[in-house]
């Protein structure tokens, strides 16, 4: 059995999802939101990866960047080494995929602002 904190809306509900039978039954969620996104965190749980990437001869030293979709949460600490690794160079266009495809998830990375170059 495992417990969630649904964070589709400010409710909060508490959720339970456990496995009987083969099936699984969830229980707490106030709605069908609730329901789908306990099924899916006890399937398959994903989030969108947001950090930023360093930047050289820009006007600041790194830029934030965000995943084009979610990408599955035991992806999501390697994803991060990849993006902490990674050296821009400026200027970078807001909306510019930095990293396509990264490590095979099939989702790619964008700049999520424009920075000039000095
Ligand atoms: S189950 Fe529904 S009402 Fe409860 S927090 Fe999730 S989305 Fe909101």
């Amino acid at each position: 059995m495992k417990e969630y904190t649904c964070i589709v809306c400010p409710r909060s509900c508490r959720i339970t999802v456990e496995e009987k039978d083969g099936e699984l039954v969830i229980t707490g969620n106030t709605c069908k939101r609730g329901y789908e996104f306990a099924k899916n965190e006890y399937t398959d749980p994903k989030r969108m990866l947001t950090t930023t990437v360093k930047v050289t001869g820009g006007v600041l030293p790194r830029i934030p960047v965000i995943s084009t979709q979610e990408v599955p949460k035991d992806r999501l600490e390697d994803c991060l080494k990849v993006l902490y690794g990674l050296e821009l160079k400026a200027p970078v266009q807001y909306g510019e995929i930095i990293c396509e495809n990264i490590l095979g998830t099939g989702v790619d990375i964008k700049a999520s602002r424009t920075l000039q170059a000095k």
